[in-house]
Parts: structure tokens; C-alpha cells; sequence
């Protein structure tokens, strides 16, 4: 097969503090085979011929971003749960209602728009966190997996990986009270009839993969964590769970089990390098010890946190104690990964009224390679040679990024911002469009039947 050449104007490489000017990037099939950066004024040292047939990227290219913590269902309720005031639980109670009404068809419809709107914002791969596993009063589908299988096929319809994060959800409290309403969807009775119809379940296409989820300390009781862990390590795939988005399930689980939640994990096994801790917003300084020690990751969502008013996570703390950090839009309140990045130095400014805790190099990093690999991808998220060809290019020149230097993006782009993105090879948004997809309106035409009284 003949490779593609790709001439980018300034291409971010790994371990570079900054963007590196005149890169030749050359991809064959769906792996980088070549990152050249060419001498000063642009000449190659093999010749000016190779770049006769190079496509230009005029702008920063950067490697693909990952979304590490998805809800595809929450896109429904974007702007619509500001009236009055309310809290994380009085929102939740709205979430229900649209979980409440999908089915597999209508899911997969909405999952569809709403992968495709992450295309447009550079996102190539999704974990999807997934309890939304059976039908109404929990009955189970024809295919137990259908609702599992309708995300992977939304995936590969608007042309990104997904890591489908199947979510064990047991019970309503740390103390075990049962599920109820529309919580009974989410429910497999227990862990391991939970890993029965994981194990039935192979997603189709190379474009995904299986990874594992708790819910959160609420939704598993403790005696059967260890259960989800195993079957996670057992087949080598990433383990994600909420932890610590609210003092109140800290303070549940201390009246239960009479320690923190991210404890309570560490005793169960549930800690460790493939594990992904999702928020980690009130965690003590030993819950900061016991994930950095066990190399655990942190996913945080911060358009989310905010938009929940869950508080600020202590991101710089949880880096410093060696625990990689991911970033996801969790609720999508936003779908937006430069506003996500920038948050996570912007929410460390308000809280020390100092600036400068990451560089932009760190969140990139957050953005790309670490949210990759919290999925399970580790050969994606660097332009290097021998990973996945993504290539997500931003304008330098929009009335938003114009007179800013290529690595401040993180500070002043937006989706809107992303000129062309390229995922496995292939060109999958062109001049801000999705090459197939109308993205506006399969978002309206999907809400709309989701959310009608
Ligand atoms: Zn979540």
C-alpha cells in the first residue's frame, strides 16, 4: 500500500515542550510509518520531491484526543436542567428520566450524533461508561448486550474507537439498598451474572474494545468488587469507576464500611496501573496516597464538575503523587477538549490565586496519550512512528486562535477551531465537517425524540 504524506505546519511530538514546525508526517493504512521534521526553511534533507504529493495541514496537528469518560445518553440534557436551583442529586433524578426512555434503536441514533460531535471537536476514541444495560422494569433484551452493541455500532457509524466501559450496577446505596424505577435497568443482579453476559459479548469491528466499570462504591457492594477487578485483570482490559464525586458517598461509605472509598477500593483489589478513577474530586491526602502509589489513574471531567457543582479536584496534588491524569466530558455539558484541558489549570488558579501549575505540554498529554491508554489503547495519542494514524488539525488563524502561539491553543481554541481530523488513516472531518454525518441535525432529530413529554 502507498503511504500518505501529511506536511503539517507545526506538529506536536512526543516529549516537546512546544509544537514542532514543518513536520512531514507519513502514514500507511492506519499506523504512522514516518515523523520527519524538516531542516530550517522547510527543505527535507532528502529533497524537496517527497513533498510534491504531500497534503498540506496548515494550522498546529495534533495526535488524537481521547475521551475518557463518556455518558452518551446525558448529551440529551445539555442546557435543559438550568431552571431553579438543585444539586448533583436533583440533576441525577432528570438523567433518569431520559435513561428512561431509550431503547436500543433510539440509542444507538442518539449515540450516533453524539460520537460524531466529538469527531468535530478532534476526540478519536471513547470510553464509554455504560449501565444502561436492559429494558424498562429491567427486562432483559433478546441480546442482553444490545444496548452494548447499539454504542459500538454508533462508534464505528461516525468513524471513532470506542473502549465500551461495561458498568456493574447493583444497588441505589453503600448500604445495599435495592435499585428502583429506572435505576432497575442498570441491574444484573449481582457481579457475576454481570460478568456472565460480559463474557457472552465480543464487540464487532477492530474500532472497539471491552473494558470493565463500577459504577461507583453506591452501586457494588464491597463483597463483590472483587469480582468486577478479576474479571478485568483476567482479560488484561482497563477498569474504570467513579469515585469520590461527592462528600456524601465519602461520608456513606465511612458509616458503612468505616473508611474512605478510594480505601475501600485498595482492600478489594480494584487499584492499580489499568484503573482509572473517575473525578477523584474530595479524595483525602492518603486516598491521594493509595492511587498514586498503586500508579492508579484519574479521569477528570471538569466542565462537568463544574457544571454539577461537585468542587475541584486536586489535580496538581494527584500529578505530583504520580497519578496519571485523563480527561473526559463525562455529561457533555460541553463537548470540548481544549475547554476541558484549560480547565484543569484554570480550576488550580481559583483555588491558589496563582498561575502556572501545568504546562501545556501536560495537558496535552492528558488530553491524548494518558486517555488512550486509561482505554486500553496504548499505541495511539503521539505522533510518533508505529502508532495509529490520528492527526487532528486546528487553525491557527481563526478570529479565536489568530496572533496565538501554536502551544497557547490550549488556552484560546475551541472545537470550532478544528480544521481537519483524521482517525486510522482516514479523513473523517474536512474543513470542520464531518464527511458523513450531519451532525446538527441527527442531534436535534435524536433529542427531540428522547426528551418529547
Ligand atoms: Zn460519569
Amino acid at each position: 500500500m502507498t503511504a500518505t504524506r501529511w506536511l503539517a505546519e507545526y506538529a506536536w511530538l512526543p516529549g516537546e515542550a512546544e509544537p514542532t514546525p514543518d513536520v512531514l508526517v507519513e502514514t500507511v493504512h492506519d499506523r504512522i510509518t514516518g515523523v520527519t521534521p524538516l531542516t530550517p526553511g522547510g527543505r527535507p534533507d532528502a529533497g524537496v520531491e517527497v513533498l510534491a504529493d504531500a497534503v498540506r495541514l496548515p494550522g498546529l496537528t495534533l495526535p488524537g484526543l481521547a475521551n475518557a469518560h463518556s455518558h452518551a445518553f446525558h448529551r440529551a440534557l445539555r442546557g435543559r436542567t438550568h431552571a431553579g436551583r438543585g444539586d448533583f442529586w436533583s440533576w441525577r433524578d432528570q438523567m433518569y428520566a431520559v435513561a428512561g426512555r431509550l431503547h436500543p434503536d433510539s440509542y444507538l441514533t442518539l449515540a450516533r450524533a453524539v460520537y460524531a460531535e466529538m469527531a468535530l471537536a478532534g476526540i478519536t476514541c471513547v470510553g464509554e461508561f455504560h449501565y444502561l444495560h436492559h429494558g424498562p422494569g429491567g427486562s432483559r433484551y433478546a441480546d442482553p448486550n444490545a444496548m452494548g452493541a447499539a454504542l459500538v455500532e454508533a462508534a464505528a457509524q461516525a468513524g471513532i474507537r470506542l473502549t465500551l466501559l461495561d458498568t456493574c450496577y447493583l444497588t441505589a446505596s453503600v448500604d445495599g439498598r435495592p435499585l428502583v424505577g429506572p435505576q432497575q435497568r442498570f441491574g444484573d443482579g449481582d457481579a457475576l451474572r454481570w460478568a456472565e453476559r460480559l463474557d457472552a459479548f465480543t464487540p464487532d469491528g477492530g474500532h472497539a474494545r471491552l473494558g470493565a466499570a463500577i459504577h461507583s462504591v453506591r452501586a457494588v457492594p464491597a463483597a463483590q468488587l472483587a469480582t468486577v477487578a478479576n474479571w478485568a485483570h483476567r482479560r488484561d482490559a482497563p477498569l474504570h469507576v467513579h469515585l469520590s464525586e461527592q462528600p456524601a458517598e465519602n461520608d456513606a461509605c465511612r458509616a458503612v464500611h468505616g473508611c474512605t472509598p478510594t480505601r475501600l477500593l485498595a482492600e478489594h483489589g480494584v487499584l492499580g496501573r489499568a484503573t482509572t478513577a473517575v473525578h477523584a474530586t474530595h479524595p483525602t491526602s492518603a486516598d491521594v496516597g493509595l492511587l498514586g502509589d498503586s500508579r492508579t489513574g484519574v479521569c477528570l471531567c471538569p466542565t462537568t464538575e463544574r457544571e454539577l457543582a461537585d468542587g475541584i479536584g486536586p489535580a496538581r496534588r494527584m500529578a505530583d503523587a504520580g497519578i496519571p491524569l485523563s480527561l473526559g466530558s463525562d455529561s457533555h455539558a460541553v463537548i470540548d477538549p481544549f475547554e476541558e484541558a484549560r480547565a484543569v489549570e484554570l480550576d488550580e488558579r481559583l483555588r491558589t490565586r496563582r498561575r502556572g501549575h501545568f504546562t501545556p505540554a501536560e495537558l496535552l498529554t492528558a488530553a491524548s496519550s494518558a486517555g488512550h491508554a486509561a482505554l486500553g489503547w496504548t499505541d495511539a495519542g503521539r505522533i510518533a512512528v508505529g502508532d495509529r494514524a490520528d492527526l487532528v488539525t486546528v487553525r491557527l488563524d481563526s478570529v479565536r486562535t489568530a496572533g496565538v502561539t501554536p502551544a497557547g491553543v490550549w488556552f484560546a481554541a475551541s472545537t470550532a477551531d478544528v480544521a481537519q481530523v483524521v482517525v486510522d488513516g482516514q479523513v473523517l472531518v474536512r474543513d470542520g465537517r464531518h464527511v458523513r454525518v450531519d451532525v446538527a441535525q441527527e442531534l436535534v432529530t435524536a433529542i427531540t425524540e428522547v426528551t418529547r413529554a
